[in-house]
């Protein structure tokens, strides 16, 4: 039976390197029919908080990875780990450490200026009877430590077998002095506990893996497989972190990511599913993932991919879905107008294919709600410069005359209608449709422009042009 679990820790928000190691858990769990398994590390009592734990849960939610059991908390556990103790104390391979957090970065400190490396000196291994006692009536407090005395090597399912010579491990704590468990010791009770399969987990946690696997000989249990992934990079290709950009899960919801194209872009960053695919809908993903396809390379965010196969995504969704994932957007600008349904929907319908990131739209076609605000007269003179367009006062009222004559307003009709216009003109149909453009919408670059009249309606696109010709030509 699989059982895997995603083990945060509510000390921040959830890391996009985190979302998909979850990405992947809930896969392998899907897949073989197993379990996933929610459990919130909140061991560090000081930088845990229950926000944090909110939005973690929050962004699993929102990206459709929902778990089987939990979430379990470390921190109601205490009593647990504390009962766990008590056989490692008996069989000697953990002491009592009195030493203080500003002893320990002294020594450390001091170490370091003699350029030699620091690992628990054990000091407390060490001290003699009476020092012991002294320091248990001063009531000092007290940590435990496990004592390494064994090298460590496991088999990692993605990279083979990993060793690390004794020397190299120092003495960790498995209880600190507030009397809570760290991080290693929680872990490896709890994955035994939660009969835990496999661990898949950052390449940043083998150092963590030995020690866990020297706890799991100290108790005499068998250690799930592991599976250590590489890291996701920034385009340096150093460690992603907030100088590449946002990192944060709910970072992306707010901008107007679909949680399916956001994790279909994690997955493939250390995943393949074969034959060069790319838009894998979670659903599908489930049917196909396996373990042998993971990559040992770390993998490069690319957000520009990332947009693409947004827009991918919200390309494939109908009209309707996407008015509904739109209005978190533009609801409130929206209820400015009060415009109706099918209306909104034509011009979602329009704009669709060009809005690759949902809080884009409003820059991309707001001109459909209100009048144009600005018009971007640098652009459109860079048109006129190059000849591709012409501003031409007569030509335009003419223009406008010949639109309020037209009884029909729809898209056909106003393409035969405009070139037969230019041909009469004598001119490229070119040089009247960007003005014309321009006049409607402020801006250079949109949907074809008899689509977009047509959803304007005549009597909005006659006011838009008289008001270009009387107030705005002028600029130019
Ligand atoms: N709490 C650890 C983290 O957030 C979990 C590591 C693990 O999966 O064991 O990195």
């Amino acid at each position: 039976m699989v059982r895997v679990r995603i083990a945060p820790s509510p000390t921040g928000f959830l890391h996009v390197g985190t979302a998909r190691t979850a990405i992947y858990n809930f896969l392998f769990a899907r897949n073989k029919g197993g379990k996933f398994v929610l459990r919130i590390e909140d061991t560090d009592l000081e930088r845990s908080s229950k926000e944090m734990t909110e939005v973690i849960i929050e962004s699993f939610r929102w990206m459709g990875l929902n778990w089987d059991e939990g979430p379990y908390f470390q921190s109601e556990r205490r009593d647990i780990y504390k009962k766990h103790t008590e056989e490692l104390i008996k069989s000697k391979i953990v002491y009592s450490c009195y030493c203080t957090k500003e002893e320990i970065g002294e020594r450390k400190r001091r170490m370091i200026a003699e350029k030699k490396a620091w690992r628990y000196d054990r000091r407390c291994l060490n001290l003699t009877e009476e020092e012991r006692e002294r320091f248990e009536r001063e009531g000092r407090p007290k940590a435990l430590r496990f004592k390494v005395d064994k090298s460590s090597s496991f088999h990692d399912l993605l990279h083979g077998r990993i060793e690390r010579d004794k020397n190299d491990i120092e003495d960790f704590v498995i209880i600190k002095s507030d009397g809570m468990a760290t991080y290693n010791f929680a872990c490896v009770i709890d994955d035994h506990l939660m009969e835990i399969s496999h661990v898949m987990r950052g390449e940043d946690h083998i150092s963590n893996t030995h020690k866990q696997i020297l706890l799991y000989e100290a108790f005499g249990w068998k250690p799930p497989e592991f599976i250590h992934l590489p890291l996701i990079l920034g385009s340096d290709r150093s460690k992603l972190s907030k100088r590449h950009g946002a990192v944060s899960v709910l970072d992306y919801r707010d901008e107007g990511f679909l949680p399916e194209a956001f994790v279909n872009f994690l997955a493939l960053l250390g995943w393949s599913p074969g034959e060069d695919r790319e838009i894998v809908p979670l659903k599908e993903m489930i049917g196909i993932f396996s373990l042998e396809r993971l990559s040992k390379r770390g993998a490069v965010f690319d957000p520009k991919k990332l947009e693409w196969m947004n827009g991918q995504y919200i390309n494939g969704l109908n009209n309707k879905e996407l008015l509904n994932r739109l209005l978190p957007f533009i609801g409130d600008k929206l209820g400015i107008k009060d415009k109706e349904e099918d209306y909104i929907l034509s011009v979602i319908g329009l704009l669709k294919e060009r809005i690759s990131i949902l809080s884009k739209f409003w820059d991309l076609g707001s001109y459909f709600f209100v009048k144009p605000e600005s018009y971007d007269i640098e652009s459109f003179s860079k048109y006129v410069k190059k000849g591709r367009a012409e501003v031409n006062k007569e030509r335009l009222e003419e223009i406008i005359r010949a639109f309020k004559g037209l009884k029909d307003f729809d898209t056909e009709i106003l393409e035969t209608y405009v070139r037969d216009l230019a041909e009469g003109m004598g001119i490229k149909p070119g040089l009247i449709i960007h003005p014309i453009r321009f006049a409607l919408t402020g801006k250079t670059v949109g949907p074809g422009l008899f689509e977009l009249m047509e959803i304007l309606g005549k009597d909005e696109c006659v006011e838009r042009l008289e008001y270009f010709v009387e107030k705005i030509i002028i600029k130019i």
